[in-house]
């Protein structure tokens, strides 16, 4: 198999002498949300490599800021990780080297590297220039290192207000990367940190904590997004500053994964919960793991996405087809078959008066499990759009005069309707081929007819809630428009609530087994689901309808 770039970037390292023992990565979030679909991107790739070159994979918690942080993400990012069947090696959390962050700190300082600037931020960014205009050095560059030392301890003691003072990186305010022009090393928050509480109060920034967290946990490869290309300069330069005689990490970049008809952010998913779009982080409707987890999505499933999405070097719009093609394709595996109808209308079978035991494969990819018991009797519920009382051209379901199998059990013909005083249609009555009983291995059970249609018994079925799922935009990139707000273009119809009535074999199923409703898609129990009141999850159609309705 042909390797992907980054493999090839440490193949290229192994080959010019680094040792493979010494090869170690990191997944590190911000636990200030759930992940989503973008993140297992990232995760499949640490953790794949990680598993092809026997090397550790470190989870690091990035939480450097506590206005943003709370230990419940921590729990569902491990949660989900796990789920995903991943395992890594040490349980890290940046905030565990504020210590060494803060000695370092004052090694910078004490060699003229970094300096107290009491501006305030808003004058800060105005001295910052533009790309073009080179930047303005601030008044407190040349200040003594004694009082910048004496400066920084007391903010992170606490005696100085958030903005009063913040810590700076002296290197270049003439850069062509901004990100080089002095940049923030250290402000005051105040606001206890969920693990080290009131010890500090000035806490680091990303840029500063991020590389010297990766040294200190032996990282080899520490593979961000795109984005942080400019800081990889940054990145360097604090290591090379820095007293530092292990291996140094290398920061190398791929491209986010975007998925089209959803946003992948933790901000904007965050703001669609408070704005009550969706009912949470899990609701199945987003993209996040712990929902796509919900919606019946499997984690073997979403890790055949994140390969066969690839890793690359420009930013692309992956479609929301292919997450599905992958669902489905894991799904008909797995999956128990039965009978479900969401829109009913009324058979009567009217030379029919018995009562039997039908069965049907419980899945025809594992014969070993056998099959089902399927109740078959007088009164049948089919789906409303399966009949018609004229048939229009290909139209191979039931209508007037014309036969279809019923899955599983009979040839039937519809006769007549039976309409209410308006015209509505409330029962078609049918006449069973009583001699056509599947797999009964008479010559009329072998008859084939053009179309074969699911259906329950009325009296035998349960009554079950079902969520149909739309996407949750209504265009392929929400967020790139140039004018509009991502909210602007929430699909309102993005979920649909339906009755529906369902074979009784699924009473008694585990929460966590998947269906395929016959004809209709996959489907999975919702967490809200009991006994008394089963719900189900649409995970995807059978087929994708959608982009081909789109293209009509
Ligand atoms: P968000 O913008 O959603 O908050 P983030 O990049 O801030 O995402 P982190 O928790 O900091 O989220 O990310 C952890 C890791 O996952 C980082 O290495 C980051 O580069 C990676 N990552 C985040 N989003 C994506 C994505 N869409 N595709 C691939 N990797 C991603
Ligand atoms: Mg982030």
């Amino acid at each position: 198999m042909s390797l992907n770039f980054i493999e090839q970037i440490i193949e290229q390292d192994l080959k010019e002498g680094m040792n493979k023992k010494n090869l170690r990565f990191r997944f590190p979030p911000e636990p200030n949300g759930y992940l989503h679909i973008g993140h297992v991107k990232a995760i499949c790739l640490n953790f794949n490599l990680g598993k092809k070159y026997g090397a550790p994979v470190n989870l690091r918690f990035d939480d450097t800021n506590p206005q943003k942080e709370e230990s419940k993400y921590v729990d569902a990012i491990k949660r989900d990780i796990k789920w995903l069947d991943y395992k890594w090696d040490k349980e890290c959390y940046a905030s565990d080297y504020f210590q060494q962050l803060f000695e370092w700190a004052v090694f910078l300082i004490d060699n003229n590297l970094a300096y107290i600037d009491s501006q305030s931020s808003e004058e800060i960014a105005s001295q910052k220039g533009t790309p073009i205009i080179p930047g303005k050095e601030s008044p407190y560059r040349d200040q003594d290192s004694k009082i910048n030392k004496e400066i920084f301890i007391k903010m992170t003691k606490g005696e100085f207000e958030e903005g009063e003072h913040v810590l700076r990186a002296k290197i270049n305010m003439n850069s062509p990367n901004m990100l080089m022009r002095d940049p923030v090393l250290y402000r005051v928050i105040n606001k206890p940190h969920d693990r080290t509480g009131s010890k500090w109060k000035a806490y680091p920034m990303y840029d500063w904590t991020h590389g010297e967290s990766d040294y200190i946990e032996k990282i080899s490869h520490s593979l961000c997004t795109l984005e942080f290309k400019p800081h990889r300069e940054l990145y360097n330069w604090f290591l090379k500053k820095l007293p530092l005689n292990q291996l140094i990490p290398k920061q190398r970049e791929f491209a986010r994964l975007n998925l089209s008809y959803t946003v992948t952010s933790k901000r904007k998913l965050k703001k669609l919960i408070d704005k009550a779009v969706v009912q949470g982080w899990d609701d199945p409707r987003m993209p996040t793991i712990s929902g796509l987890r919900r919606r019946g999505y499997t984690p073997e499933s979403l890790r055949k996405f994140a390969l066969a999405a690839g890793v690359s070097k420009r930013e692309n719009v992956i479609e929301a087809s292919l997450l599905e093609f992958c669902a489905r394709e894991h799904l008909n595996k797995i999956a128990y078959r039965v009978n479900a109808v969401l829109n009913p209308i009324k058979i009567t079978l009217t030379n029919y008066n018995e009562e039997e035991i039908l069965s049907g494969e419980i899945n025809p990819e594992q014969p070993k499990l056998g099959r089902r018991k399927i109740p078959f009797s007088k009164t049948l519920y089919i789906e409303r759009e399966d009949f018609k009382e004229k048939a229009p051209k290909k139209f191979f379901r039931l209508s007037l005069g014309n036969e279809v199998r019923l899955k599983n059990a009979y040839i039937i013909k519809a006769e007549s309707v039976i309409k209410d005083e308006k015209g509505n249609l409330l029962e078609v009555l049918c006449k069973v081929d009583i001699k056509s009983k599947s797999e009964s291995g008479t010559e009329e059970s072998k008859r084939k007819v053009k179309g074969t249609l699911h259906w329950v018994s009325q009296e035998h079925a349960l009554k079950v809630e079902v969520n149909l799922y739309d996407r949750l935009f209504s265009v392929s990139s929400p967020d790139q428009d140039k004018d509009k707000d991502f909210m602007h273009f929430v699909n309102p119809y993005s979920l649909k609530k339906v009755q529906a009535f369902i074979e009784p074999s699924v009473k008694g199923s585990k929460p966590d087994t998947h269906f395929q409703f016959q004809r209709l898609g996959y489907f999975i129990q919702d967490k809200n689901s009991s006994s008394q009141k089963m719900i189900f999850n649409r995970t995807v159609t059978l087929r994708d309808n959608w982009t081909s309705s789109q293209r009509k």
